[in-house]
């Protein structure tokens, strides 16, 4: 197991870049987009013109070649700064590009994932429906056959970006007779296609800046082209493109928390009561030592997850049985300590900042409502557990 791990200049010359461009260009108006629950597409296309929404995917289909671990950087800094813009990236690259760079054909990758690097084109990932979360082999959705042509009928549920997006990658069921494994397919749908239509939009207690959309499929026709993978892989498509985004949530949680233990520490200072600084006292000491523990363990495990998938490459076909089972175990671990270590850290640090922290519209205030979250999408935390339990059940701890 390789436990050493060193940025590269790349990378650091990219956590940099990164750092200067979201303070510039997307921490000023981050308060406004709270409060006015809109999309920030202002912002999205600057980070799209810089190249942010292609940073893992190779530079040969667009992108800028960071992998995983730049991937990491990125989405970090943005939860130091902004949970809704990594929402609108995570949602877009970990859970669009991932399926068309690791199983789409060449035209596909062409035609859907060049644009999607670019920032030329937004992705969403359509997984969840109504009857179907955690279960998420339990389909309504239907993918008839017809020949090679498909025939798309159901509703989804909660797609992030779903209003936006030029192309949604879709799971239905293509052969309700096979479970999840067999009878799920995954398809590029993109805006526009007569029968496709984006339904309600929900409020939410945070993530104001990202829609979370119900998409209607009536009667939707597709041809060949929009088969991602092969016929009835599409949930093993799916969980594969999760483990990816299951880390880079992690990355967005550990920047959350830093960014909440940095202000935390800063008011610390500043307030005085009963004629001392407050962060004199052990109390406060106490709880910004366990921000900082947090920080420094979830530093080592998101980027030995990253790394490791780096190493692993972006052909499954290559991966041994162990490989996978490893990886997805750790992207669990890494998804589940992060959004707790994450929201216990922001609960702490809104404490650190009294009445204050309750306020409507402060940073800290936000981080509370944003982080909460990450427990709960791109598979629960209960479900974390089930994937670690059932690793170490049969591989041992
Ligand atoms: C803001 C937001 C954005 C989202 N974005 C997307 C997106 O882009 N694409 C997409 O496809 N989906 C998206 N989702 C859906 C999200 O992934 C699901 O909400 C999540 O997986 C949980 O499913 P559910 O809401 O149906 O809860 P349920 O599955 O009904 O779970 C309810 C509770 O039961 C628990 N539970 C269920 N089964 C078990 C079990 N076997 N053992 C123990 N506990 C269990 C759960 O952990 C949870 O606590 C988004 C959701 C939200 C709120």
């Amino acid at each position: 197991m390789a436990i050493e791990f060193e940025f590269t200049p790349e990378h650091q010359a990219l956590r940099e870049s990164i750092r200067g461009f979201l303070q510039k260009e997307v921490a000023p108006g981050v308060g406004a987009m709270d409060a006015s629950e809109q999309f920030p597409a202002a912002s999205v296309r600057r980070m799209q013109e810089e190249g942010y929404f292609g940073v893992p995917v190779p530079e040969a289909y667009g992108g800028l070649g960071l992998g995983k671990v730049g991937y990491c950087i990125l989405l970090e800094e943005l939860g130091r700064v902004d949970a809704s813009h990594g929402s609108i990236v995570g949602a877009h690259t970990s859970l669009g590009t991932t399926p068309l760079l690791y199983f789409g054909t060449e035209a596909q990758k062409e035609r859907w994932l060049r644009p999607a690097a670019k920032g030329e084109k937004l992705l969403a990932f359509s997984l969840t429906e109504p009857g179907s979360g955690s279960d998420s082999g339990s389909l309504n959705t239907r993918a008839e056959r017809s020949g090679d042509r498909f025939l798309l009928n159901g509703t989804k549920l909660y797609v992030t970006n779903g209003k936006e997006a030029d192309t949604v990658v879709v799971l239905a069921l293509t052969d309700p007779t096979l479970g999840p494994n067999g009878g799920v397919s995954a398809f590029l749908l993109d805006k526009g296609t007569p029968g496709f239509s984006v339904g309600r939009c929900e409020k939410k207690m945070g993530l104001h800046g990202t829609s979370t959309a119900e998409l209607i499929l009536e009667g939707v026709e597709l041809g060949p082209e929009h088969l991602l993978g092969e016929l009835g892989k599409g949930f093993s498509i799916a969980m594969t493109a999760l483990d990816v985004g299951r880390v880079s949530l992690g990355a967005a949680s550990l920047g959350a928390l830093e960014a909440a233990a940095e202000g935390a520490l800063r008011f610390a200072q500043e307030r005085t009561q009963f004629g001392r600084p407050i962060v004199e006292y052990e109390a406060i000491q106490f709880k910004l030592a366990d921000m900082a523990m947090h920080a420094q363990a979830l530093r080592y495990l998101v980027y030995n997850a990253a790394a490791r998938q780096d190493r692993m490459g972006i052909e499954p076909a290559k991966w041994s049985r162990v490989e996978r089972a490893a990886k997805t175990r750790e992207a669990a671990v890494v998804k589940c300590l992060a959004s707790e270590w994450a929201s216990a850290g922001i609960d702490e640090a809104l404490q650190i900042h009294g009445g204050i922290g309750y306020i409507r519209g402060t940073p800290i205030e936000r981080a509370y409502r944003d982080a909460r979250i990450a427990q709960i999408f791109e598979g629960t935390n209960e479900i974390q557990r089930l994937v670690i339990a059932r690793d170490l059940i049969a591989r041992g701890f």
